[in-house]
């Protein structure tokens, strides 16, 4: 059993009540015997304590104090449990590898607390241009639905940006399932989503990262005007046109529409054109 607590604002805290939400949760984090799972934020357990007796090790992160002081006798009995009181944000991997007998997490499956998903994604993915270099095998976490559309968004959609680039060179992104605000207590003005990443090699390399980053900020910077114009200030309009048409990439495209795999080329050939971030 787990225990009710009251919630706290400032940290996010939704609980999870739905049993098809945590059964779709587990289902998606396809729980291995071998598996070593990081939680962030588990909140009164009720996820903890549904995967604790099908994996090898769990490692649990809790901010908030009373709430670890009673995770820690919830689950005194399970040896495959471990318990971090801290801010995710501030851990470094070798602390979380630590706390895991000496090795790292292989999969990470999390409600986690919605003011700080991006932060979030960053640590568990890294960035472009420096990516996690310990990738996990797969990351369910419950989302907003705003953002889970924006990770997994194809180009075209309107709900791509310069996020959905960013994430997708990371990891393959998908939505699991919808999740309406009743599913949890209280339930939150927003509707989430569940999804999954699997972190993976993006299979064009770009050479220069810092660039591709710079070209996204440039890229993405005004969402209206066609990408031609938002990177004027890193390329003048008669080479880019010229760069786009070896790419054949349409000359009044919006940075909406490009693929991940488009970005990376148009980063590339802009370096081997001398251009640099
Ligand atoms: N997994 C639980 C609780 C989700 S609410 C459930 O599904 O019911 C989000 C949880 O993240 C809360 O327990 C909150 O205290 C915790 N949290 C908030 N900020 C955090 C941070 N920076 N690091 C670790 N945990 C955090």
């Amino acid at each position: 059993m787990t225990f009710s607590a009251k919630t706290r604002k400032r940290f996010g805290q939704h609980w999870l009540k739905s049993e098809s939400v945590l059964a779709n949760i587990i289902a998606a984090a396809e729980l291995q015997a071998s598996d070593r799972i990081l939680e962030i934020g588990p909140g009164t357990g009720i996820l903890t304590q549904r995967m604790l007796p099908q994996v090898a090790e769990l490692l649990a992160i809790e901010i908030d104090r009373d709430l670890s002081r009673r995770l820690r006798p919830q689950f005194a009995d399970a040896a495959n449990f471990q318990l971090i009181e801290g801010d995710i944000l501030q851990l470094g991997w070798p602390q979380v590898a630590a706390a895991m007998s000496g090795d790292f997490p292989n999969k990470v499956v999390a409600n986690i607390p919605y003011y700080i998903t991006g932060p979030i994604l960053e640590k568990l993915l890294g960035t472009i241009a420096a990516p996690n270099p310990q990738p996990f095998d797969s990351i369910v976490l419950l989302v907003q639905q705003e953002i889970a559309d924006r990770l997994c968004a194809a180009p075209g959609s309107r709900a791509t940006g310069s996020l959905t680039v960013k994430v997708q060179y990371l990891a393959d992104c998908e939505i699991i399932c919808p999740v309406p605000p009743k599913a949890f207590q209280p339930p939150p003005k927003v509707m989430s989503a569940v999804i999954r990443l699997r972190p993976r090699p993006f299979p064009q390399v770009a050479t220069d990262p810092d660039l591709l980053e710079r070209l996204l900020k440039l890229g993405f910077g005004s969402k209206r005007k066609m990408l031609r114009n938002n990177l004027s200030a890193l390329i003048e309009r008669s080479p880019l046109l010229a760069l786009l048409a070896t790419l054949e990439i349409a000359e009044n495209v919006r940075a909406e529409d490009l693929s991940v795999t488009d970005w990376v080329a148009l980063s590339n050939k802009m370096l081997e054109e001398g251009y640099s971030s």
